[in-house]
């Protein structure tokens, strides 16, 4: 099919590109509300007066450095495609962080139409906009749009199509902004030095090759030392030497210094008498102003930080408390009744010790979790985690992390209990894509809501006084962790240089309740999601490894040959045969459980585990583990419950942990670092495939657990040898 014309669609994420494409195309797609929910390229055919236009939906970006997959993607298409005209959606409500795709845009040359989208919101923002205005000023046509309500598409089509025919057939036009007096001069030289060599010309503009040299852009300088490496070379030289003036003199970068123009040219834009702001939204942003001398004073701000994280932690056990008990007592009810329904048998063992043990040990942490994710939502949407960000980014980044990075970790867990699923994506904001590893392979270190349960048992066993105090010494011990492991892999795996820290910091906001309810949902239904799935199915195999095969027909009937022999022998003293009957009970049920395939690869392990203090018992909850931790503490239950003869103490866990020789404090610790470390949860793994790769998901695999049992054996050999606890 002939298509006369072939458009881009770009933008920053939710700017409202998705709506517009689908709008003209009328194509269905995906409508979100997640930061690079377009991530792969989408085309669609828009109609406009019979002719049928070719649209192309690049992936919502900020810029168009290196820095993100999203980035390279909609650059390149840019290059490769070479589309008639680019059609770049903004939000007019946050105009300036906008515009700075766009300049970018201008400067590749690309004939350009704006889209000033959201027009709708201005009002309430108490902000207008000149919006022929700011086309004059930039030389290309803006439109005003409401995306959602279908409003100036069709003018911005056409507008687009304007531009496309006025400028077809002619080269692309790169719009110059001025770098200062320290960049102007080399950027000339470069751009000289390009020309005369047509080096890398046929693809880009020249002046912006050099744009990208100084940027030290990834892939520019790949390619151009596959293009001509001498040239390149002398790029690099005179790329060095102005970064070492900029240094000596200044203390910055070329790249900063190149954002900061960007920038300048933009608000100069803007000052022009483009946008206009109702004294009260002034008044709003001076008033953030005036909370952020406080909130991010050198003393005043961590002090305040740290209160503000201890009170989410305390709130969280007040809050969450309640329901949990509520639903633990809830699920032991419905174990109970549906036991009683059933009776002894495969099927009832299968429903009350599998799936209700096991599924209800998830649920029953929900609202937990829950609280934890509304609190957190609550930082985020009043703007208080973006200087939670700009405050810590200093400590990260001698780490090798970014600012941005606290979200992911927060949200795993970094506070009390949170779940790395929703933890893994959220550090899809990290435009570097090694600092986005880093947080990635270190956010599941956290003690999750799933690890919680793990940690609550052992603490009530071994450390019934001072359970608060070792919770927040497991948490303070997870930031020690990730931070070191980060620095780590930063060093050797992931070696690289860190980003600079370019978020701006948003207005403190009221957060609206629909907002702040969303973002909780959507995180807890990531973790509930889990129980209903990948959980119930572990459970079951784990119940049928514990229950099969059966005791071989000779012992069970040696073991109904030695009771016959202790009532025939023992019938004059009836407690005492009582007592010897139990004995023998247990002993069956012990029997049976290290003769199922479970407990086989339980015993299995043991000449491996002990050095680090665990029994076959707790080897097998650790396996059920590498699939979701909140199996560990329900195939202990389930271990000791299957094994427990009088069922009026069975699911007592505390009290068989404690009686149980093979468990001190020594184990005790040495399991609570084991779990907080080893292997991520399988949906954890998943989410990190689909954002890394096998082979990352794989590293996390064997290198959380290669830490994990090192530490532990360590710990346990010191405390235990050593210490003799
Ligand atoms: P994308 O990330 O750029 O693809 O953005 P989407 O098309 O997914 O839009 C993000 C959100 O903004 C969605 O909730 C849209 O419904 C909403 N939206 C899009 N256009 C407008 C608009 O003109 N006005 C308002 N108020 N909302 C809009
Ligand atoms: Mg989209």
């Amino acid at each position: 099919m002939e298509y006369s014309l072939h458009a881009a669609l770009a933008g920053n994420p939710n700017s409202g590109k998705s709506t517009v494409f689908n709008a003209l195309t009328g194509s269905r797609q995906h409508v979100g509300n997640y930061p690079g929910i377009t991530v792969e390229k989408k085309d669609g055919v828009a109609k406009l007066a019979g002719k049928s236009i070719f649209i192309t939906d690049l992936p919502g970006t900020y810029s168009l450095t290196a820095y993100s997959q999203e980035e390279l993607v909609a650059r390149r298409t840019l290059v490769e495609e070479r589309p008639d005209v680019v059609i770049n959606i903004i939000d007019s409500g946050a105009l300036s962080r906008n515009l700075y795709l766009t300049v970018q845009l201008l400067e590749m040359g690309a004939p350009l139409a704006l889209g000033l989208n959201m027009l709708d919101e201005l009002p309430a923002k108490g902000i207008s906009i000149d919006v022929k205005r700011l086309g004059r000023l930039l030389g290309c046509p803006a439109t005003g749009t409401v995306a959602r309500n279908n409003k100036g598409l069709n003018e911005l089509l056409m507008n687009a199509q304007d531009i496309a025919e006025q400028r077809r057939g002619k080269p692309w036009e790169p719009l110059k902004i001025s770098y200062g007096s320290d960049l102007d001069p080399v950027i000339e030289q470069m751009t000289a030095l390009i020309e005369q060599n047509c080096f890398l010309t046929g693809k880009y503009p020249a002046r912006w090759t050099a744009i990208k040299y100084l940027e030290a852009d990834e892939e520019i300088l790949a390619l151009g030392s596959d293009e001509n490496s001498e040239v390149a070379a002398c790029l690099q030289e005179m790329y060095e030497r102005v970064s070492r003036h900029l240094k000596t003199t200044l203390d910055t970068y070329p790249e900063a210094v190149i954002a900061d123009y960007r920038y300048g040219f933009i608000s100069s834009v803007l000052r022009n008498g483009v946008v206009t702001q109702r004294d009260e939204l002034a008044w709003r942003a001076s008033l953030s102003d005036k909370i952020d001398t406080v909130l991010t004073n050198t003393f005043l701000g961590p002090l305040i930080m740290g209160g503000i994280i201890y009170l989410i932690y305390k709130l969280t056990f007040l809050l969450g408390e309640a329901p949990l008990g509520y639903l633990e007592s809830f699920f032991g009810w419905l174990g109970e009744t549906v036991g009683g329904i059933l009776g002894e048998g495969a099927l009832s063992s299968l429903l009350v010790d599998g799936v209700i043990g096991g599924v209800g040990a998830v649920l029953g942490f929900a609202p937990l979790i829950m609280v934890i994710f509304m609190l957190i939502a609550i930082l985020e949407d009043s703007g208080y985690m973006a200087r939670m960000a700009y405050m810590l980014d200093r400590i990260f980044r001698y780490f090798g992390l970014h600012g941005n990075t606290v979200m992911p970790f927060i949200i795993s867990g970094g506070i009390a209990g949170g779940c790395a699923v929703p933890g893994v994506m959220a550090t899809r904001t990290l435009r570097s894509p090694k600092e986005k590893l880093a947080s990635m392979l270190t956010a599941p270190l956290f003690a999750c809501g799933a690890k919680l349960p793990v940690f609550l048992l052992i603490c009530a066993v071994f450390f019934p006084q001072n359970a608060d105090l070792v919770m927040f010494l497991i948490t303070v011990g997870a930031w020690a962790l990730a931070l070191l492991v980060a620095r780590l892999l930063r060093s050797t795996v992931l070696r690289g240089d860190a980003t600079p820290f370019v978020m701006e910091l948003p207005p403190y906001r009221m957060p609206t309740l629909k907002g702040v309810l969303l973002h909780m949902w959507e995180r807890t239904w990531a973790y509930v999601r889990k129980a209903g799935t990948i959980i119930l199915a572990v459970t079951i195999v784990i119940w049928a490894g514990l229950s099969y095969p059966k005791l071989p027909a000779e012992m069970s009937a040696s073991y109904a040959e030695q009771r016959t022999r202790i009532e025939a022998e023992l019938a004059a003293d009836k407690s005492a045969m009582e007592e010897a009957l139990a004995e023998l009970d247990n002993q069956e049920a012990q029997d049976t459980l290290r003769h199922s395939y479970a407990g086989r690869m339980g015993v299995g392990l043991e000449p491996v585990s002990q050095y680090a203090g665990f029994d076959w018992r707790a080897n097998l909850a650790l396996i059920g583990g590498f699939a979701a931790k909140e199996v560990v503490v329900s195939t202990l239950g389930t271990a000791y419950s299957l094994g427990e003869v009088d069922p009026e103490d069975a699911g007592n866990l505390q009290a068989e942990i404690k009686a149980d020789p093979s468990w001190n404090i020594a184990v005790g610790i040495s399991f609570i670092i084991f779990v907080l470390i080893y292997a991520p949860c399988f949906p954890t793994l998943a989410v990190i495939k689909q954002e890394a790769s096998w082979g990352w998901m794989i590293f996390a695999t064997v290198f959380n657990t290669g830490l994990a049992f090192a530490l532990s054996v360590i710990a346990y050999q010191l405390l235990h040898r050593i210490l003799i606890l």
